[in-house]
């Protein structure tokens, strides 16, 4: 079993999920997360930090198959996230907007990596 990111995390990104997870197993694309599902230990406690509601276990109807394989692709190719960074400026507009996978980016987060670096730093 393992937890999955499904579609209102899409432009939301809040990340107050990565905060939480006691293995770090969050991965970051352009604009939006997913879970490593062999690195996810099924512990849950990320659920209620999501304010999109974007987190379920795999067990609910919205994990669907195309959820878990997009879960599982993109945490082996997209870079590892373990701290809270400001959301999209527009992420309370879009949380809950219906049809956002069209709008799903494949390519890796890069704008905030440097400024996370120095934010980790100086921390
Ligand atoms: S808190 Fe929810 S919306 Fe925000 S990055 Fe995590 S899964 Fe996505
Ligand atoms: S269920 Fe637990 S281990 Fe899995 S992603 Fe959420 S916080 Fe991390």
């Amino acid at each position: 079993m393992t937890y999955v990111v499904t579609e209102n995390c899409i432009k939301c990104k809040y990340t107050d999920c990565v905060e939480v997870c006691p293995v770090d197993c969050f991965y970051e694309g352009a604009n939006m997360l997913v879970i490593h599902p062999d690195e996810c230990i099924d512990c849950g406690v990320c659920v209620p930090e999501c304010p999109a509601d974007a987190i379920v276990p795999d067990s609910d109807h919205a994990a669907t198959d195309e959820w878990l394989a997009l879960n599982r692709k993109y945490a082996d190719l997209w870079p590892n996230v373990i701290s809270k960074k400001a959301p999209p400026a527009d992420a309370d507009v879009n949380n809950g907007r219906s049809g956002k996978l069209v709008e799903f980016s494949a390519e890796p987060a890069q704008e905030s990596q440097e400024f996370t670096a120095a934010t980790v730093q100086s921390e």
